[in-house]
Parts: C-alpha cells; structure tokens; sequence
C-alpha cells in the first residue's frame, strides 16, 4: 500500500459520513469528517488533506463555497477536490473545473464507485 493520505470528508448527513467512511475503510488512509461546510474549510486550513470529499448542500457554506475558499489559499489551493452531488445538482465538468473542482461524484453511489474516483485522484 501507498503511504497514508489523509482524507477530509464533508456531509451534514450523517448517514453518508458513515458509507464514506465504511467505503473507504478498507484503503487504510487517515479520514476526518466535517458535518458542516464551515467545519471543512476549518479542518482543511488545520490540515491540509490530501483530498477533499464535498457535499454540495449543506449547512453554513455549501460545497461550492468551500472549495472558493480552498482554492483561495495557498496551502490548499491545490488540493483535489471532489464534490459529492445529487442528479439535481450535477455539474458539467467544465463548469465544475471552471471553480476548481478536480472530479464529481452523483449520489448515490456504491462504495465500489467511490473507491475507485478516491483512488484514482490519489495516485494523479
Ligand atoms: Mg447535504
């Protein structure tokens, strides 16, 4: 295995903070949860992940906002940022390059499907 990343993932649904994490159990990296948007950019400023997981809706500052305020920062402008959206909510990747977005994600997706994005940026 690849030496230990450090994932920050952020969803204010609980139910969706624990498939991440079950998902992404088995690639043995280090993961810390954000039920908030302002809690994110917290814990990115904190830490400097390796990437990033966003929801798009959720409390405080949405996903969007987020990753602005990531990409406005030297210590996490470059992140790889992958934003977690529902069908309503899908970006063209175009658009979503556009603000800094590395790669999306439409809910719901199987664990299998998040593994491979969450594996695939690791390794760019
Ligand atoms: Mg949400």
């Amino acid at each position: 295995m690849d030496t230990q990343r450090l994932i920050l993932t952020a969803d204010d649904n609980a139910q969706i903070r624990m498939l991440v994490k079950a998902a992404l159990r088995s690639l043995g990296h280090e993961l810390v949860e954000a039920v908030d948007g302002e809690q994110a950019v917290e814990l990115a400023f904190e830490r400097t992940p390796d990437l990033v997981l966003l929801d798009v809706t959720m409390p405080k500052l949405d996903g969007w906002e987020v990753l602005h305020f990531l990409r406005h920062r030297p210590e996490t402008a470059s992140v790889p940022v992958m934003m977690l959206t529902t069908a309503a909510q899908k970006v063209d990747l175009e658009h979503g390059a556009s603000l800094g977005c590395n790669d999306y994600l439409t809910k719901p997706f199987s664990p299998g499907d998040l593994r491979t994005h969450v594996e695939r940026m690791l390794a760019e």
